[in-house]
C-alpha cells in the first residue's frame, strides 16, 4: 500500500474522538498518525495500520 507524508487515512475503525480521518505525519516500521478532529498524536505499527485505512486521501 502506498502512503506518504501528508495523506489523510480513513480508517475503518474511529478513534475515541468519533472521527475516522488520521493525517500521517511520518511513516516507517511505524506510521505516526495525528486525529484530525482531536490532535492526538500516536504511533501505530504499519500492519495493523493498514489493515485499518477504508482509504487515502491524497492531495487535500
Ligand atoms: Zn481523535
Amino acid at each position: 500500500m502506498d502512503i506518504r507524508v501528508g495523506d489523510v487515512l480513513i480508517m475503518k475503525k474511529e478513534h475515541a474522538c468519533k472521527n475516522n480521518r488520521m493525517k500521517v505525519l511520518r511513516v516507517g516500521a511505524d506510521f505516526r498518525l495525528e486525529c484530525e478532529k482531536c490532535g492526538h498524536v500516536f504511533m501505530i505499527a504499519r500492519y495493523k495500520c493498514e489493515k485499518n485505512i477504508k482509504t487515502v486521501v491524497r492531495g487535500e
